[in-house]
């Protein structure tokens, strides 16, 4: 149970980001749906609702999408169905039902670099920036890397506009459960981005696999394929949880960067 004495709607960011540094336990709420399934005694809930962080915007060489954006925004907004192949769709649109996706946010998802996230393993495909009130601008992959000692607020997160034609495939024991692995890659102008999330680990990109590729270019045959979906899954660390066992989740990355790499390239199954 989570116990709130004050509660704030900060209109702007710097309003918020002040409030949270007043105390240790002041917390940022974006949809709240994962802080409510913990536990915790929080002085000020700073509700972000109102600090006009709900957006997708088209900027010149960008797409922008700001921090309370919620997954149904994402699933539904015409701006990315135009590109990637409405990839980020396809990464939210199996997360348990819509009513939840209509609240949880981008914010609270990809600050929390939560390993079961399918959706960051769809942004980590792309050429993804996270934009941070604090620090700053960082490209996801180090994001991601990188553990954060500093408070911040995720401000927004920008995606390069480009021509990438992109997937995201997962393996869920039932609908709505958490997935066993999710795989998202992407291709422009023969350059691959494979990324790999739920391991149950956060997810991270199959360096050795996309240079194996990369060298390759565009004309990859089905050998290659399956050449790369062995690099994957050798190559990555995979760990057991309730869900799976590291040995399970390495076979379904093979088959999952294989299927994935046959769909962004255009054969058949
Ligand atoms: C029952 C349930 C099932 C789920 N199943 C899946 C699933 O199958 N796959 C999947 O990918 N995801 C799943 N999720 C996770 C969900 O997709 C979101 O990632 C998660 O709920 C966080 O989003 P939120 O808006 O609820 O964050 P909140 O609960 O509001 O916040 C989470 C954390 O982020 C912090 N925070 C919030 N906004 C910001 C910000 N702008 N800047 C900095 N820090 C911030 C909060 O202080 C808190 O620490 C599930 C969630 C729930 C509740």
């Amino acid at each position: 149970m989570i116990t709130i004495k004050e509660y704030s709607t900060p209109k702007c960011i710097d309003e918020a980001y002040n409030l949270l540094l007043e105390k240790r336990n002041n917390v940022l709420f974006g949809g709240g749906a994962f802080i409510r399934m913990g536990s915790k005694n929080i002085f000020t809930a700073i509700d972000l609702s109102k600090s006009e962080l709900d957006y997708i915007i088209e900027e010149d060489k960008l797409i922008r999408i700001g921090a309370m954006t919620t997954f149904g925004d994402i699933e539904y907004s015409p701006l990315l169905k135009q590109h990637y192949n409405d990839v980020l769709s396809k990464s939210v649109s199996e997360i348990v039902g819509i009513q939840l996706r209509n609240i949880v946010t981008v914010g609270g998802t990809v600050y929390s670099r939560y390993g079961f996230s399918d959706f960051i393993t769809g942004l980590l495909a792309l050429d993804t920036t996270v934009n941070l009130y604090k620090q700053g601008s960082i490209p996801l992959e180090e994001f991601l890397k990188k553990g954060s000692k500093e408070r911040d607020i995720l401000e927004s997160i920008s995606i390069e506009k480009d021509d990438r034609k992109a997937t995201f495939l997962s393996m869920r024991n039932s609908q709505g459960d958490y997935a066993i692995l999710n795989v998202a890659i992407s291709v422009l102008d023969g350059k691959y981005r494979i990324a790999v999330g739920a391991r149950p680990k956060v997810a991270v990109l199959a360096l050795e696999s996309m240079n194996y590729l990369n060298g390759i270019g565009k004309d990859l045959s089905p050998e290659d394929i399956l050449e790369a979906a062995k690099i994957a899954s050798e190559e990555l660390a995979f760990g057991t949880n309730t869900r799976g066992s590291s040995a399970y989740r390495k076979q379904i990355c093979y088959v999952l960067v294989k299927r994935a790499l046959k769909e962004v390239v255009g054969y058949e199954d």
